[in-house]
């Protein structure tokens, strides 16, 4: 299972679950598969979660029982429905210290394992996510929460920014390597912790800080108060949160996210130049490397490519015969900015394939002379382990073909990928404190347990074809 999400959570605000709402809605981004809330107050505990996008998850009725003071949130994305409702967080079990209620953006790599274990003390579980196993494990727990957190996260591998909640207090955790981001901010009297900075500018929250790999940060009546993991720390911040996920508007991994993609754009150009009349982005995730590429470059940019918002995922792919409508139900071209021009169309980067080729057709349909391909980001040619939501390695076409190959697939004049020096430059930070594994296969953990996760990764694609 793997989860792609966003996590929220504010301690000591009469308007705890409200804010949190808000939160989740700017990180709504990150997942959209489900959402949920959980709040402690005078009244005691109350958890609403529901599938679909934070909008239709809360309305009137459910955030009125949500009250308290603390709240944590969680938005959630998992490929296609897997488990449901019964996935979606945060997690809710009893524990020594009251009710606790757990939510996690990340993937752990020894889930299973740990799974296992727990069930043969007789653990029952009630979910499929890997963050049920942290929460089961919490649950067996005595004593001091950080301690407990300590003890317990020393088995776990893998990725995880967590956000724990007790009637007493809120725990905010990273892992080692601090693969995904979490945020510490301040609104008032309160504290805030959230997978991105853009959760407190909706709010007007103030950012304070990340919270650093290996940190467990506790927020209580005493204040805030910080520990740390015992195992050693190594920076592996994941660049692909950078290149596609986290919001422009955005710090993640203590930088800004559009002033490094604004970068990759122009270290694109500079790699890859090529005589063209406009700059075209795939909207949205590519808008800001395309402004580098033009700015770069001096051709003018053009927003040529419209995407709707309103394309629901529930939408039935067509048959074979009309399979196109799919990508023109998403992208119109604006036939004026294109039309008998050479053009360079960015985009961050590419999974399958599918996306592009799609864009490309309708762009010579539209009357492009020429079809430049630019990617702001390396090929991908492995899957992530920690959080992200790659297919399986060998539905990664850049993982079978070579850059030449990939061209004539999709059907353009050129095609340029920027290196993985030129997205590490571009970040202006230490190229060792980045995880680049789906871009060069360097996993960040030890050879052993990656090895088995690939293979899983390879059989199951050999199961499916
Ligand atoms: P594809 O058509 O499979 O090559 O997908 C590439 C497009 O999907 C790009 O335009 C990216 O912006 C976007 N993308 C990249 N990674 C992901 C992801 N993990 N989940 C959803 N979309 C993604």
């Amino acid at each position: 299972m793997k989860e792609e999400c966003g996590v929220f959570g504010i301690f000591n605000h009469p308007e705890a679950s409200r804010l949190a709402t808000l939160g989740l809605h700017a990180l709504q981004h990150r997942g959209q598969e489900a959402a949920g809330i959980a709040s402690w107050g005078s009244h005691g505990f109350c958890r609403r979660v529901g599938l679909g996008l934070v909008s239709s998850v809360f309305d009137r009725r459910k955030l009125s029982a949500l009250s308290g003071h603390l709240a944590i949130g969680h938005v959630r994305y998992a490929t296609a429905g897997r488990g449901g409702v019964r996935n979606a967080q945060p997690l809710v079990a009893q524990s020594f210290w009251g009710k606790m209620a757990l939510a996690h953006n990340g993937n752990l790599t020894n889930s299973g394992e740990l799974k296992r274990r727990l069930q043969r003390r007789g653990v029952r579980f009630t979910s499929s996510s890997d963050t049920e196993v942290i929460l089961r494990a919490l649950s067996l727990e005595r004593g001091d929460l950080s301690g407990a957190l300590r003890r317990v996260l020393a088995a776990v591998r893998g990725a995880y920014s967590l956000v724990v909640a007790t009637p007493q207090a809120l725990m905010a955790v990273r892992d080692p390597k601090g693969f995904r981001p979490l945020c510490l901010g301040s609104y008032g009297e309160s504290y805030l912790v959230a997978s991105e900075t853009c959760a407190f500018d909706l709010i007007g929250a103030q950012y304070l800080r990340d919270v650093a790999p290996g940190e467990i940060l506790r927020l209580d009546s005493g204040g805030l108060s910080s520990s740390y993991l015992e195992e050693a720390v190594r920076r592996s911040f994941c660049v692909f949160e950078l290149v596609y996920f986290a919001k422009p508007s955005s710090r993640a991994g203590e930088a800004s996210v559009y002033q490094v993609r604004r970068q990759m754009g122009r270290e694109l150009a500079r790699e890859a130049p090529v005589r063209a009349d406009r700059v075209i982005p795939v909207p949205d995730s590519a808008v800001v490397h395309a402004e580098g590429f033009a700015e770069e470059s001096g051709i003018p940019f053009a927003m040529a490519l419209i995407r709707s918002h309103y394309v629901g995922r529930t939408f039935i792919e067509p048959r074979q015969s009309i399979r196109d409508f799919g990508a023109k139900l998403k992208y119109a071209v604006v036939r004026e900015a294109v039309c008998a021009r050479r053009v360079v169309l960015v985009d961050d980067s590419i999974v399958r394939g599918t996306t592009c080729r799609k864009l490309v057709r309708l762009i010579y349909d539209a009357g492009a002379r020429e079809v430049h391909l630019r990617i702001g980001s390396p090929p991908i040619t492995h899957p992530c382990f920690y959080g992200i939501d790659t297919p399986t390695q060998k539905e990664l076409v850049a993982s079978r073909l070579s850059v030449e190959e990939i061209r004539k697939f999709l059907g353009v004049e050129s095609l340029a990928f920027l290196s993985v020096e030129g997205m590490l430059r571009a970040t202006g930070k230490t190229p060792e404190d980045f995880c680049t594994a789906c871009f060069t296969g360097q996993y960040r953990e030890d050879g052993e347990r990656i090895r088995s996760q690939l293979d899983a990764s390879r059989s199951a694609k050999l199961c499916a074809s």
